[in-house]
């Protein structure tokens, strides 16, 4: 078996990244691409923060272009599933979903993590039509709108409270009577005229037209009662998984699933790196993720050289 001197696990901003910084410093990165090529941002429509786009530019086309970017240099692409690796002994070694095994000097994990969805039956095709799981990305196009955020957490008021920078009215809608968030950012969304609580309630229904998310049916858990709610955008708050179950405890996790990293991509396994949400539950931003993937390819180029 050929060993890899780098091999990069997930291609979203951070992995790809990372594949066109090792790919131009002749690392010859073999890039795993998952099951769902590209990240998060193939979910997405327009893309307006990322740097560079004076105008914008569609979430799948950006990552689009980020791979054949990385492949001009020379990154080779698989379209598989990482299912297993073995990190206690080196080369590293790193099992796919079509049975084959590859061995690395180096691994860099950016599998990412995928937000949670309700399970609504038409959530997905309504996504960028009026469903969303990122207020940063979304938020700006709600100006004057009416929104909906679920969940009780610190995202879900951090979200609702940046909405209101746009929107005319956020609810927010809670599975219980009390919030899981801190109490700062609670306090915060309490204080902010143009967010309201919709409390023990669910969303189970979301109603759309020609131009997306016209509405929801919202239940009251206590009392059963189904009101229909007009709404513009639906923002799911619910938390995000790691993809971190395929490491099956060779790296250090926080207690959420997500790797922990120190002195930037660096994890508990000398050579093996981690970039982009996988390991970042805070920022979760393509440009971040970007960024790791820039420092775990420069590290993992660092330590062949010293290896
Ligand atoms: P959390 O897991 O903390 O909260 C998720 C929320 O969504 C909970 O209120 C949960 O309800 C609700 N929820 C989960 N599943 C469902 C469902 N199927 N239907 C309805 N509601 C659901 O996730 P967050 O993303 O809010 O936070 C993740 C981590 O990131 C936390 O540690 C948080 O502190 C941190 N964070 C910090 C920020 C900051 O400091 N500025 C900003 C954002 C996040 P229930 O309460 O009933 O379980």
């Amino acid at each position: 078996m050929e060993t890899r001197k780098v091999i990069i696990i997930g291609t979203g901003p951070a992995g790809l990244t990372a594949a066109i910084y090792a790919a131009r410093a002749d690392l010859k990165p073999l890039i795993l691409e998952g099951h769902e090529p590209g990240g998060q941002l193939t979910l997405t429509t327009e893309v307006e923060n990322f740097p560079g786009f004076e105008h914008g530019v569609m979430g799948p086309e950006l990552m689009g272009t980020m791979k054949k970017q990385a492949a001009r240099f020379g990154a080779e692409f698989l379209q598989v599933m990482c299912t297993d690796v073995d990190l206690s002994k080196r080369p590293f070694t790193v099992k796919t979903s079509t049975g084959q095994s590859y061995a690395a000097d180096t691994v860099i994990v950016s599998t990412g993590a995928s937000a949670k969805w309700l399970g609504l039956p038409n959530e997905k095709e309504l996504t960028g039509r009026g469903v969303s799981t990122c207020a940063t990305c979304d938020g700006f196009f709600y100006r004057d709108k009416v929104v909906h955020v679920v969940g009780g957490g610190d995202t879900a008021m951090e979200d609702a409270t940046f909405i209101t920078k746009f929107a005319k009215k956020v609810y927010v809608i809670h599975r219980k009577d009390s919030l899981r968030a801190s109490k700062p950012m609670q306090e915060r969304a309490f204080k902010n005229p143009k967010i309201e609580f919709l409390w023990d309630s669910v969303v189970t229904e979301i109603k759309s037209n020609d131009s997306g998310v016209c509405g929801i049916v919202v239940e009251n858990l206590k009392t059963g009662a189904k009101e229909n709610r007009d709404t513009d955008g639906l923002f799911y708050a619910i938390g995000h998984t790691p993809n971190t179950s395929f490491l099956k405890g060779q790296l250090h996790l926080d207690e959420h699933g997500f790797i922990r990293t120190h002195s930037g991509p660096e994890t508990n396994v000398p050579g093996v790196f981690a970039c982009g949400d996988v390991q970042d539950s805070y920022y979760r931003q393509a440009i971040t993720a970007a960024g790791s993937g820039c420092q775990a390819a420069i590290k993992a180029e660092r330590y062949l050289e010293g290896h």
